[in-house]
């Protein structure tokens, strides 16, 4: 990750993709002074929200004082990994054998916590470790960056999520004001997440537990109160006890790429039916329930099947790269094998300009991607789908560089 600083004008001018435009647009182009001074003048104009949730004006006083905003949150919010990285290069860096080894290890070292756990939550301890590895090398790197000045330079900066960022900040006020965690103790990352989840301040508002019963819901220094507030926060978005995440499997050579569309999910029969096998050849996935089939890289990829606790690991961060190495890290630390599948070599990801580029050039095809906005969604990958089938591709709704090359040429006068 790039960590060096530049100048606020300078930093403008390179950046190219993600937040620049809607940052272009706002007032941030200016020498130092000025931005203190926008600084104050936005906290100013937040105190009635925060007025409004009980904050108290010495409380949010203080935590005005002195604002700038930390140039370095704003550089990071741009290079966030799981939308910049091929998606097999995420997963093969995040399942690392070291997190594998680790999780192991602390699966023997916490083995009565994780069991009491799934007792009262359901939800699986390799799961959890997994989550527990990616969001802090367990604990090892929660993060120092002072959450209110993170959070603030974000709400005053990006302003396409400003609402977002508006929300977490009154939140983390609040966690402050409510003595929930000491403001020298309030640290995490560039986007406000903190402690070994890494739970945004809302989150923590509403999801954290006191595991340990020691009167405090400490997801910063207590490893029960930290590990059972991610299992109640899956717990709340969905999570089935006793469920796999998904499977690794195999489809037949004649496979119709059109069942991978979203809407398609079918019963375990139903995918047998089509010639699709699981990989290690031990059905784990409940015969009861719909599932989907999932291809991260599109049809030269692996290609996985997904349940319902899929959908809830996506609660927690909603980038498939990341769910799937969770799933998968989840696992590799219960002992099970590498995936069998290679992940393509040229499976490059498509920068925001160029996803609406592509939404572009489907929207002149007569297709509806659900607007020109960058965020390749359901309605875009139907419409990637109906010109792969028009084109006589693989329909696996994948925005891929060779779809953009293909419909640039075909555009062209
Ligand atoms: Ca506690």
């Amino acid at each position: 990750m790039r960590r060096n600083r530049r100048p606020w004008g300078s930093w403008i001018v390179a950046a190219a993709v993600g937040l620049a435009a809607e940052l272009c647009a706002a007032p941030i182009v200016r020498a130092e002074p000025a931005a203190t001074a926008d600084a104050q003048a936005f906290f100013e104009r937040l105190w009635p929200a925060a007025q409004a949730r009980g904050i108290s004006r010495g409380l949010f006083e203080r935590a005005a004082a002195g604002f700038v905003p930390d140039p370095d949150v704003v550089e990071l919010a741009l290079l966030q990994p799981e939308h910049s990285k091929p998606v097999g290069t995420y997963v093969s860096d995040v399942v690392s054998q070291q997190r594998i080894d680790s999780g192991r290890q602390l699966a023997a070292v916490h083995a009565a916590l994780l069991e009491a756990i799934e007792a009262a939550y359901g939800v699986d301890r390799h799961i959890l470790l997994a989550i527990w590895g990616i969001e802090s090398r367990y604990g090892a790197q929660m993060g120092s960056r002072g959450v209110i000045r993170s959070l603030a330079t974000l709400a005053m900066m990006d302003a396409r999520r400003s609402e977002l960022w508006r929300r977490e900040l009154i939140a983390a006020l609040r966690l402050v004001q409510e003595g929930a965690v000491a403001p020298d103790r309030f640290v995490g990352s560039w986007a406000g997440a903190g402690g070994h989840m890494q739970f945004m301040p809302t989150t923590y508002a509403t999801r954290a537990v006191d595991f340990d019963r020691d009167g405090r819901r400490d997801v910063w220094g207590s490893v029960a109160d930290a590990l059972a507030s991610a299992a109640n926060y899956l717990k709340a978005s969905g999570w089935a006890a006793g469920v796999r995440w998904g499977q690794e499997v195999a489809l037949p050579a004649d496979f119709d790429f059109a069942w991978s569309a979203p809407g398609r999910a079918q019963s375990l029969r139903e995918w047998r039916a089509a010639g699709v096998r699981t990989i290690s050849g031990r059905d784990e996935l409940p015969p009861g329930q719909p599932l989907r089939l999932l291809l991260p890289a599109g049809a030269g990829g692996p290609a996985f099947l997904v349940t319902g606790n899929f959908r809830a690991l996506l609660r927690y961060n909603q980038s498939t790269a990341y769910a799937l190495s969770v799933g998968h890290l989840a696992d590799r630390i219960a002992g099970g094998a590498a995936l069998a599948a290679s992940w393509p070599a040229d499976d490059k990801p498509l920068s925001r300009a160029q996803r609406q580029e592509l939404q572009g050039l489907l929207a002149t095809r007569g297709l509806d991607t659900g607007g020109i906005d960058g965020v390749i969604g359901d309605r875009t990958r139907d419409a990637i789908r109906a010109t792969q089938r028009g084109l006589n591709l693989a329909e696996d709704g994948h925005p891929s560089a060779q779809l953009l090359e293909r419909l640039r040429d075909s555009a062209a006068p």
